[in-house]
């Protein structure tokens, strides 16, 4: 009897530090997933006000997840479409928070769809403790000071004080 393929879902973002709310969004994608490719896009144009380099944000993400084998982490630069089909993962998920993340993410989702038509974009909806929760604010919050330990995980955390330190 043929074996139905595994399911394997892209999650794509910047993760620049990957926080508590990715580490939602991660574990409820394998609720619907077999196994999660989490992507760290490359992305110039956010660059200038980048914390982490790509290979450190890979790095994290993998501490993080590193007792849960059906999560990779990957990098990628160019077209989500393009890493996509070379994965042979055509199924991406991204999160919703709230009402402002709407227009940009259905945007996203339908020109990805312009340029491969077989990629589909499902939705999820992370702990309403991680609504207001962004790695940008985050970032902010770090640099001006503040108290970030309740909205990463502990190498996170760790990692955004050796960086602002040395900064
Ligand atoms: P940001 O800089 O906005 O935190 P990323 O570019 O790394 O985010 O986001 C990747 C994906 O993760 C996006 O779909 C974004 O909506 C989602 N995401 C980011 N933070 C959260 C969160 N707190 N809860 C749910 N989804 C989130």
């Amino acid at each position: 009897m043929k074996r139905p393929r595994p399911v394997v879902a892209l999650y794509p973002g910047s993760f620049d530090p990957i926080t508590h709310g990715h580490e939602d969004l991660a574990r409820r994608a394998l609720g619907v997933a077999d196994r999660l490719i989490v992507a760290v896009a490359h992305n110039s144009t956010h660059d200038k006000h980048g914390l982490f380099t790509i290979q450190e944000r890979v790095a994290l993400i993998e501490e993080v997840f590193k007792d849960e084998e059906r999560i990779e982490v990957k990098s990628f630069q160019g077209l989500l479409v393009d890493f996509a089909k070379a994965e042979r993962a055509p199924l991406v998920v991204r999160g919703l928070r709230a009402v402002s993340d709407f227009e940009y993410e259905l945007q996203m989702a339908q020109m990805n769809q312009e340029l491969w038509p077989e990629i589909e974009t499902i939705f999820l909806v992370p702990d309403v403790r991680y609504s207001f929760l962004s790695a940008s604010l985050v970032r902010e919050v770090a640099r001006l000071g503040g108290d970030v330990s309740s909205l990463v995980s502990g190498p996170v955390l760790r990692q955004v004080k050796k960086k602002l330190k040395r900064k």
